[in-house]
């Protein structure tokens, strides 16, 4: 079984998407509130199989991050939702958790750690 195509905007289409997704809403707006549009925008995207950018690791972790693209995979909730693998940063294997999945290196929707150690 192969993994779906999928594609990541940019910060700049999202921003985008995200506006028009709000203009759209007109008067509905405010009782929405920003989550739940951006809960819509993201579940709409998916769907499409058109994926939020990723966010900026947190400091302190590992900085793998790792998008679960797989619609067959993956349930409603985390399908398109980016993870962090939780475990120290420069852990020094391709192994990662975020504490809800695991996930390797090579896996479609990996990107490996920023290594703090590479310039030195
Ligand atoms: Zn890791």
């Amino acid at each position: 079984m192969s993994t779906p195509p999928y594609r990541i905007l940019t910060d700049d289409e999202y921003e985008r998407v995200y506006r028009a997704a709000a203009d759209a809403a007109g008067p509905h707006r405010q009782n929405l509130g920003r989550y739940t549009l951006a809960e819509i925008v993201s579940a709409t995207l998916t769907a499409a199989g058109v994926f939020e950018p990723a966010p900026t690791p947190e400091p302190d972790t590992c900085s793998a991050l790792y998008l679960p693209t797989d619609p067959e995979e993956f349930d409603a909730h985390t399908l398109g939702v980016w993870q962090q693998c939780g475990e120290e940063p420069d852990h020094g294997d391709t192994d990662h958790n975020s504490g809800d999945m695991g996930w390797d290196d090579g896996m479609p929707g990996a990107f490996p750690a920023r290594t703090t150690e590479q310039e030195a």
